[in-house]
């Protein structure tokens, strides 16, 4: 019996609607059309970054597309099989490869074969997923749900340059139900700052102030120069190891924005969280709220509802008989419950 196409309002958030809804729409073969793309953005619509996640997911379910042009605020997708193998996609901007990335695993997990996909464009994006919090904290979460999947930075790329690139690998593999509302036993924090075709005195400034703010020891602090052909570029991560999660936060230099400030904005994002209680923060939470929901359950506990996890919730329960349960436990702590219906 063919089933329904689901009909989704992309105006509920932003691009992360549409790629919950490819990943989706793959695994479980359910065709949708969505309308407002992005539709209270700046600038509305699939940019390069979305449109590339929209032909990978195509291509590697041989799905049939309709609107899938830059600036379209309106697709339509009916998926096909899975197939695994050699995957190959270019940005061609400095839009972020880990959103894509992700949009495809999904997916990839389930295919009949093992994969390797290589995706070129932008690694350490500012609102995105940088390649480290990947492979720091999501994948290794990944993995302990049941997830076979390498992944390797082969080039930075940053925001406007682009040029980067990585390579992920996937073993067809199972997920299976996490449970993370507590983090465990503080093991070790670190910081490292890159630049690429800047003046060294950045990452300095910025290790400077971290060590200041936050008392870390010299030898957890890393100034990291990368060829001057990747920049320009800046990020600064901070890397929080507990017993059962590691965290991951960052910030980016940009022109005019004193390296203190860079350094401030990573920092008061993981004061925020450490002070919480919680066990995961603000990104990791709507990344982990996808993987659960098709592992069949899970439950994490999050500082707060984000606009993100609200609209990555309407989506997931829209394609799969899942039901998300939010509930407070305290003024910074969300407990989230993802159940099978
Ligand atoms: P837009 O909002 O313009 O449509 P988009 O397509 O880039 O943008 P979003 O819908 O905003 O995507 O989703 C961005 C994703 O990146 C979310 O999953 C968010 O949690 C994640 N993210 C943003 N910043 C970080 C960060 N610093 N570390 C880890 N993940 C991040």
């Amino acid at each position: 019996m063919k089933q329904e196409v689901i009909e989704l309002d992309g105006a509920i958030g932003g691009g992360q609607v549409l790629r919950s809804a490819l990943s989706l729409s793959m695994v479980t073969g359910r065709a949708f059309r969505i309308k407002q793309i992005r539709a209270r953005r700046s600038r509305p619509g699939l940019l390069r970054q979305h449109l590339t996640a929209v032909l990978a997911a195509a291509e590697v379910c041989g799905a049939k597309t309709l609107g899938a042009e830059l600036g379209s605020q309106a697709l339509s997708f009916e998926p096909g099989a899975i197939r695994g193998g050699d995957y190959q996609f270019a940005i061609g901007t400095a839009g972020s490869c880990t959103l894509v990335l992700q949009t495809l695993l999904p997916a990839l997990l389930r295919a009949p074969e093992a994969s390797r996909v290589r995706i070129s464009g932008g690694t350490h994006n500012p609102l995105a997923p940088p390649t480290d919090f990947l492979t720091r904290s999501w994948l290794p979460l990944l993995r302990r749900m049941g997830a076979n999947i390498e992944l390797d930075l082969l080039r930075h790329g940053f925001v406007p340059a682009g040029g980067g690139e990585i390579e992920a690998r996937v073993q067809p593999s199972a997920l299976v139900r996490m449970d993370l509302c507590e983090r465990g036993a503080a093991i070790s924090s670190q910081a490292s700052a890159l630049t690429a075709g800047l003046a060294p005195v950045v990452a300095e400034r910025e290790l400077d102030r971290v060590s200041k703010r936050l008392s870390l020891p010299a030898d957890a602090l890393q100034q990291v120069t990368l060829d001057p052909a990747r920049g320009p570029g800046n990020v600064l991560l901070l890397e929080y190891a507990f017993e059962h999660v590691t965290e991951v936060f960052s910030a980016f230099g940009q022109v005019s924005l004193r390296a203190e400030k860079v350094a401030d904005a990573a920092i008061n994002q993981a004061a925020d969280w450490l002070h919480s209680g919680a066990a995961v923060a603000e990104h990791l939470a709507d990344q982990l709220l996808l993987p659960m929901a098709l592992a069949g359950g899970g439950s994490f506990t999050t500082p707060r509802m984000t606009e993100h996890l609200h609209s990555n919730i309407a989506v997931i329960e829209q394609f799969l008989p899942i039901s998300v349960e939010c509930r407070e436990e305290g003024p910074d702590r969300l407990r989230v419950e993802v159940s099978a219906i």
